[in-house]
Order: structure tokens, then C-alpha cells, then sequence
């Protein structure tokens, strides 16, 4: 018999229930594309504005009766400046992917050319052909990879830029071991008359909390990210600017172009994130840098291959372990999961895995949240390295979990 509405439903609440219970009981949650929100956030999105009207600007609105929701609109977009010191931010982006659309559409027609960091060192799909950049239209060329590092190679990008005249370059990638080269490639940029786009969908907490160098401050002319990373927002995208040009261009980008009403608790959510930022962001971005850095090194020492670029395994919130002799990064992230530690794999420029990815990626912003501190790094190590070395995962996840459980507090938050 076809099971009723009303059991449905109750089935999804209970699936969420269970969505949770898995993140917030049983396991650690390495994976630095995510976060937990701010439960004050978290309740402004069920707080019913979500659906309400939101066309047109704050002001001069379609409809009626959105004052208050003007209101948050304009409180979500001056934090969003000051948190990064831009002079404009437009958070009327529903996602990181559409952000990196926006840029492209407010730099670029279809047809020209970018250069953009390759998979190999975790260029995002949205800057390659099966993404929005190659929707647009637009003629993508990989930027040359670092032979020591983890990042763009700037004397051969030069002489690519200087061969193909991009409109635009960007910067920033899914796994971000060390500073990108942000001042140098604004110099490439202006020696060929193209843009700089930092794509910062993971680094954004960081940067907010003074922990990465902010690429607006190093000359990119747009930054954009998502908002439920290493930010611990709702998911959204978000751009800031200093360029007035390029800001009033993303301005009709948002709206009429590519939003008519949006969701309004969404920036309710976002405003009250971007304030634990403001409050607690220097001491919650070094914290993230600082489990990183003592995770990656218990690792090392439990034997683990962990990858290292110029500057050694991290700089950042986030790193990789080789994950070639685990039978790739996805293979060794379902191994993960069975023992209590949620990850995924990412692309490193190492040798091959026929039918996986090469890398584990690994970050710390929703284990911080939680109070994981570096002490508690020779722990995790030890448990990670048997999860994946011995041959019964499942054996471990009792003690994880348990373990895990004794986090129950959420740290910098307001
Ligand atoms: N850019 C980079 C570098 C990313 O890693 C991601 C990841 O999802 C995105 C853009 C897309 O962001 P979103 O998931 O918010 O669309």
C-alpha cells in the first residue's frame, strides 16, 4: 500500500534526526566543506521570512510589508563587507558555484578566455568546461601547476597569459595547502588586461578570522566563496569587491539577472554568522590552522603518507594524506566513515588511481567548533591510522563515538 502523507513526512523527520545523530554523535567531521552553524542562526532559517517576498531592493520593494526584512538585508551586506574588508559584498548569490557564475559574468563574455588552476591541485569543476565557466561559454585554459608546491607556477603562468590574453584568471581551489602567489598573478593580470578572481570557498573563514592573507588586500579584484564552510553559515555563496565598477555590475548580475525574490532567513542566518566573526574569528581561524598543523604531523608520525607542498603539509586549515596505498581517497573515506570519521577525497599531483581520487582531504572547521584542540591530535591520529591500516574499521567506531560525544559544546559562537 502506498504509504500515507503523514508517515512520509514523519519518515523525513526522522531521516534529518538520523542526518544529525551521525554528525553531532557519532562521528568527527574532517571534512573542511562544512561546518555546524550558530544555533541562533541555525533557528532564523526556520523562522518563517525564508518565504516571504524579497524582490527589489531595499527600500523599494515589489511587495508589502518587508520592512523588517530590508532591514536584514542591509545588516547581512555591511557585515559582510567589514568581516572582509571589502568595500561592497553582494550576498544575493544562492551557492558558491553561482558566485564563481557571477564573476564570470561581470569579467567576461562568452567566448574569451581564463586561465584557471587545473583538478591536479584542486581547481573546482565551476572554473573548468563541465562547470559554469564552460556553460558561459567561456574558453578555459589550466593554469601551469608549481613543480614544488601546491600552487599556480607564476613565470609560466606569465608566459601563458602573455600567449592567450585571458580576460580573466583565478585563483583558489578546493584544497588549499599553502598562501597562493595572489600579488604576483594581479601583475600578470595587469600586464595582459585581465581580472583576478580568488575563488575562496574554503579559505573564507580563515581569511574573515586574519589567519590567510586576504587576496582583496593582495589586489584580487573579486573573492568569491560559499558560506556554509570553513564560515559556518548557512549554504550560500557570497562576493565581495573594492572595485566600485565591478560591484555595480554584480549588483544588476544579482538582481534582475539572476534572482528575483530570495530566500530572506538566509541572510538572517548569514548576518548572525558573519557577527561570530566578528567576535570570535581571529580565535576560531588560528584554532583551525592550529588542529590542522598538529593533525597532519600526528599523522606523519603514525606513518601516514601526508602530502607536502613547499611549505610542508599545511598552512592552512585543511591538507591531504596520499591515499594511493588505500586504494584511492574515496575508498579510504568509506573505510573512515565505518570507524566514526567523516572525509572525502580530492585530486593531488602524485601518481594515478585508476577509478578513484589519489587524496584524502582533511580539515578542522567543524572539529574546532566542537572544542577539538591540538592535544587531542595524538588521539585522533592513533584512530585514524588503525581505521585505515587494520582490516575491521568497524571495531573502532564504539570508542569514536564515545569520544566523539564528550564534544557536546559549540565554541565560538555568540
Ligand atoms: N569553489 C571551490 C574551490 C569549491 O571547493 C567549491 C565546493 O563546493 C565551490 C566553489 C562550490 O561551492 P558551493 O558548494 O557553495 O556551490
Amino acid at each position: 500500500a502506498a504509504e500515507g502523507a503523514d508517515a512520509i513526512a514523519t519518515r523525513i523527520e526522522a531521516l534529518a534526526q538520523e542526518n544529525r545523530r551521525i554528525h553531532e554523535a557519532e562521528c568527527f567531521n574532517l571534512n573542511p566543506a562544512t561546518n555546524v552553524m550558530n544555533p541562533r542562526a541555525e533557528a532564523l532559517l526556520s523562522s518563517g521570512i525564508g518565504s516571504r517576498p524579497s524582490l527589489g531592493y531595499p527600500g523599494d520593494k515589489y511587495e508589502m510589508g518587508l520592512e523588517a526584512i530590508e532591514e536584514i538585508e542591509v545588516i547581512a551586506a555591511e557585515l559582510a563587507a567589514e568581516v572582509f574588508g571589502a568595500t561592497h559584498a553582494e550576498i544575493r548569490v544562492p551557492s558558491g558555484a553561482i558566485a564563481n557564475l557571477y564573476g564570470f559574468m561581470a569579467t567576461c563574455r562568452p567566448g574569451d578566455t581564463i586561465i584557471a588552476p587545473p583538478a591536479s591541485i584542486g581547481g573546482h569543476v565551476t572554473h573548468h568546461a563541465p562547470g559554469c565557466a564552460g556553460l558561459y561559454g567561456l574558453r578555459i585554459l589550466e593554469a601551469p601547476v608549481n613543480a614544488d608546491g601546491y600552487t599556480v607556477d607564476v613565470a609560466a603562468l606569465r608566459l601563458l597569459a602573455l600567449a592567450e590574453r585571458p580576460r580573466l584568471i583565478t585563483l583558489g581551489a578546493s584544497l588549499n595547502l599553502c598562501e597562493h602567489p595572489v600579488r604576483e598573478v594581479r601583475a600578470i593580470a595587469d600586464e595582459v588586461g585581465a581580472k583576478l578572481l580568488f575563488d575562496a570557498a574554503h579559505q573564507c573563514g580563515i581569511i574573515a578570522g586574519g589567519a590567510w592573507r586576504n587576496p582583496l588586500d593582495e589586489g584580487a579584484h573579486l573573492m568569491t566563496m560559499s558560506t556554509y564552510k570553513s564560515l559556518g553559515g548557512p549554504a550560500g555563496g557570497l562576493i565581495v569587491t573594492n572595485e566600485a565598477g565591478l560591484a555595480e555590475r554584480l549588483d544588476a548580475i544579482a538582481f534582475p539577472g539572476m534572482t528575483a525574490n530570495f530566500d530572506a532567513a538566509k541572510s538572517a542566518a548569514l548576518a548572525v554568522t558573519l557577527l561570530d566573526w566578528r567576535v570570535h574569528g581571529r580565535a576560531y581561524a588560528a584554532q583551525m590552522v592550529a588542529v590542522a598543523q598538529a593533525l597532519a604531523a600526528a599523522l606523519e608520525d603514525e606513518g601516514l603518507p601526508v602530502f607536502k607542498a613547499a611549505q610542508g603539509a599545511t598552512q592552512s586549515h585543511q591538507f591531504a594524506v596520499e591515499a594511493t596505498g588505500f586504494g584511492g581517497g574515496q575508498a579510504a573515506s568509506k573505510t573512515l566513515r565505518r570507524a566514526g570519521f567523516l572525509a572525502c577525497g580530492i585530486g593531488l599531483p602524485i601518481a594515478p588511481v585508476v577509478g578513484d581520487m589519489n587524496g584524502l582531504r582533511i580539515g578542522t572547521p567543524e572539529l574546532v567548533r566542537w572544542g577539538v584542540t591540538p592535544e587531542d591530535a595524538t588521539r585522533m591520529a592513533g584512530l585514524i591510522a588503525r581505521a585505515l591500516r587494520g582490516n575491521d574499521p568497524d571495531a573502532l567506531l564504539p570508542e569514536v563515538s564515545e569520544w566523539r560525544q564528550s564534544f557536546d559544546r559549540l565554541h565560538y559562537v555568540t
